[in-house]
């Protein structure tokens, strides 16, 4: 008798089954215009796909349960820019006499190999799955050859998320040098093999003609190429417009070059000019926000109310936790509306529901998946979070809304749903070992240490 095969680590264990469910009875804060809020309603789920939203819905006998007595139900939350290669790195930037972000992100990047990029992205999927985030958008900027995007790729497939994987050049790549076009041409060519059934999209994350990083400054001669091989393959491109003194006048460029499109991400744009946010809105281009990076390494302040009045697509975004610490994005909505507010010096210059909005139906628009995700429509897939109301901050169920831009946490979601599958339930994660994940993490950053230094 042949010996048993090694058991799979656990980390890499097969992800639960994608329904039949039937949520009961919580308040379902559904993000669809058509339907609204159902107080006390049901939604079915079966082949990970939203079946039906409605009060008392009669489903097939047999179907599974799960009662949402007292919870708010609402789509997963979207993150739309997150480098999740280097949550390994979290909160390593933050000395003031150090090198600072960048420096400290590329000199460790430097010294990573496939498998740290593995255990970060696992370490960061962990944290979204357990903070509501259904839908990721992540930027990989750290591709330093072959195995590393197929490392982060594995990682968002094996965690169940669903998610944008941005193939982007190695950290520290020279400006003067084209990325890595052949390897992102062969993971495309694969991509079939990489998708989990459509979960998975591939894009490029690109540097453009430089503007989050001071070091970069990429000619035309090496940034159009990239675009073209990108939009030759139909990918989505991503980019960073950041602070005012490493982006001013990039999107103009962009813009002048004709390369602004409803196919492109812009990230932060906080430095836009009213022409440059004209020329976003003329041109369909999409915006992802990320306050808490924005505001800890002084990029200024979001202009997300421009944005919205010029009728941009806006997403809001994780970014980096080396320099944000964590992936809350109940904070990110909240310090998102605080900032829209003062600004206009108005109490509802912008509603919670709008900016919960950002981070469900929009957010998913603007990343190209609204009719996927982003709100609990029939048809579309299941990505659902509950969030229960019995902790100490909150422990009454009022406006929905504002409880959950204002009041709540990741540790009040009791359940995550992506696709129909159950990855966390209780208040419990259910398809990650977080011990071998958070071992794993710690392994690799004291390798990476260990090489950096
Ligand atoms: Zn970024």
């Amino acid at each position: 008798m042949a010996p048993a095969p090694p058991a799979p680590p656990a980390s890499a264990r097969a992800l639960p089954p994608p329904g039949p469910l039937v949520i009961r009875g919580g308040h379902v804060l559904t993000m669809d215009p058509q339907t609204g809020d159902l107080p006390a309603g049901d939604v079915h789920i079966a082949n990970g796909q939203i079946v039906a939203a409605g009060p008392g819905l009669a489903v097939p006998a047999g179907t599974p349960e799960l009662d949402a007595t007292g919870m708010i139900v609402a789509p997963g939350l979207v993150d739309t820019h997150w480098h999740m290669w280097n949550t390994l790195l979290r909160s390593m930037s933050a000395d003031p006499s150090g090198p600072g972000y960048f420096k400290v992100m590329i000199g460790a990047g430097r010294a990573y190999g496939p498998d740290d990029i593995y255990a970060s992205t696992r370490l960061s999927c962990a944290e979204a799955v357990s903070s509501g985030i259904t839908t990721v958008h992540d930027w990989c900027h750290n591709v330093r050859g072959p195995g590393y995007a197929e490392a982060g790729v594995r990682a968002l497939a094996g965690a169940g998320l669903r998610a944008r994987f941005s193939y982007g050049v190695a950290a520290g790549h020279p400006s003067d040098q084209t990325m890595d076009l052949g390897g992102l041409e062969r993971l495309h060519r694969d991509w079939d093999a990489c998708s989990e059934g459509g979960r998975l999209s591939l894009g490029m994350a690109w540097r453009g003609p430089g503007g989050s990083n001071p070091a970069v400054r990429v000619p035309a001669s090496v940034y159009r190429p990239e675009i073209e091989a990108a939009r030759a393959l139909g990918l989505p491109v991503t980019v960073h417009a950041s602070g005012p003194l490493t982006a001013q006048g990039q999107i103009a460029t962009l813009a002048g070059a004709g390369l602004l499109g409803p196919d492109l991400q812009v990230v932060h744009a906080n430095c836009a000019t009213g022409d440059e946010v004209a020329a976003l809105a003329a041109a369909g281009t999409q915006v992802s926000i990320s306050p808490h990076s924005e505001l800890l390494i002084g990029y200024g302040l979001p202009r997300t109310a421009e944005f919205l009045a010029a009728g941009i697509g806006v997403g809001l975004s994780v970014d980096s936790t080396v320099l944000t610490g964590n992936a809350d994005m109940f904070s990110i909505m909240k310090v998102t509306l605080g900032i829209v507010n003062a600004l206009a010096h108005d109490e509802f210059a912008m509603t919670h529901r709008q900016v919960l909005a950002l981070a469900t139906v929009e957010g998913a628009r603007s990343l190209g998946m609204g009719e996927v995700t982003g709100s609990i429509t029939p048809g579309k897939r299941a990505d659902i979070i509950c969030v229960a109301t019995g902790g100490p901050n909150l422990g009454v169920l009022t406006d929905p809304a504002h409880l959950l831009v204002t009041a709540a946490q990741p540790a009040n979601v009791d359940t995550v749903i992506v696709d129909g599958r159950v990855l966390k339930r209780g208040g419990a994660l259910t398809a990650t070992d977080l011990p071998q994940v958070r071992e794993n993490a710690r392994r690799a950053l004291a390798g990476v240490r260990a090489r950096t230094a």
